[in-house]
C-alpha cells in the first residue's frame, strides 16, 4: 500500500467544530491558543488546547483553523511525519515552526527532507502594526517589517519562511496571497470576522 500526502484549505467556513466533524471525520482539532505548543496527535477529535499538532497516523487529518494567521503545513520527503501549525503574529513572534523542526529534528528527519507550506496570510501590503509594536519587536531577526511613509507593516509569511532557511530548510512554498487585501478569504483584520479557513494535512494509504 502506498501512502499519500493529502493538504487543503477550505474556501468555506469552519469556524464550527461540527461542521468539521461532519465534513472531515478524520479530523484532529486543537483549541487554538496563539502559543508554540505543538501536540502529537494519536486519534481523532479534540486533542487539547495548543497550537500545533503532528502524526506519524495514517488516516488522521491534522487541522487549524486560520483568518490572516498563517497555516503552516511540514512534511517529510518519506511522509513518515506531518505536522500542521497556527502561526499568527503571537506565534510568529514567539517562532513556533522552530519548535516544529526541533521535533522532527528528534525525530531523525534530516531537513534537506523537510518540505514546508505556507498558507495565504496576513502580508506587508495590508498588515499594518504600530510603532510601538515595531520598537518592541524589531530586534527579533526573523520578523519581516515593511516600513512606507512613517507606517509599519509585518509579513507574516516571509517571516516564518526566514525562521525556515535560518534553519536549513530550502523546500519552502508560500502561497502569494495576502488574506487582507484579497476579498475571497476571511480576514480577522478587515472585517473582524469569527469565520474561519480550515486548513488540513493527512496522510492516506491506498
Ligand atoms: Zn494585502
Amino acid at each position: 500500500m502506498k501512502k499519500k500526502l493529502i493538504k487543503g484549505f477550505t474556501d468555506r467556513n469552519f469556524s464550527s467544530i461540527d461542521k468539521i466533524k461532519t465534513k472531515f471525520p478524520e479530523s484532529a482539532y486543537l483549541k487554538q491558543i496563539h502559543g508554540k505548543e505543538i501536540i502529537y496527535a494519536d486519534r481523532i477529535g479534540y486533542i487539547g488546547e495548543a497550537d500545533g499538532l503532528y502524526t506519524d497516523k495514517v488516516n488522521l487529518l491534522l487541522t487549524v483553523r486560520v483568518a490572516d494567521c498563517n497555516a503552516i503545513y511540514l512534511w517529510d520527503d518519506n511522509i513518515n511525519y506531518i505536522m500542521i501549525l497556527h502561526s499568527g503574529w503571537k506565534g510568529t513572534v514567539k517562532k513556533i515552526l522552530l519548535e516544529g523542526l526541533k521535533i522532527f529534528s528528534k525525530k531523525g528527519i534530516d531537513e534537506k527532507n523537510l518540505n514546508v507550506e505556507i498558507s495565504p496570510s496576513a502580508r506587508k501590503c495590508c498588515y499594518e502594526v504600530s510603532r510601538d509594536f515595531y520598537t518592541k519587536y524589531k530586534k527579533r531577526s526573523h520578523l519581516f517589517f515593511e516600513k512606507r511613509k512613517n507606517k509599519f507593516y509585518l509579513d507574516l509569511a516571509v517571516s516564518n519562511r526566514k525562521i525556515a532557511e535560518e534553519n536549513g530548510i530550502s523546500s519552502i512554498k508560500i502561497h502569494d496571497k495576502c488574506t487582507i487585501c484579497n476579498e475571497n478569504y476571511f480576514s480577522y483584520r478587515r472585517d473582524n470576522t469569527s469565520k474561519r479557513h480550515l486548513a488540513y494535512i493527512g496522510i492516506r494509504k491506498e
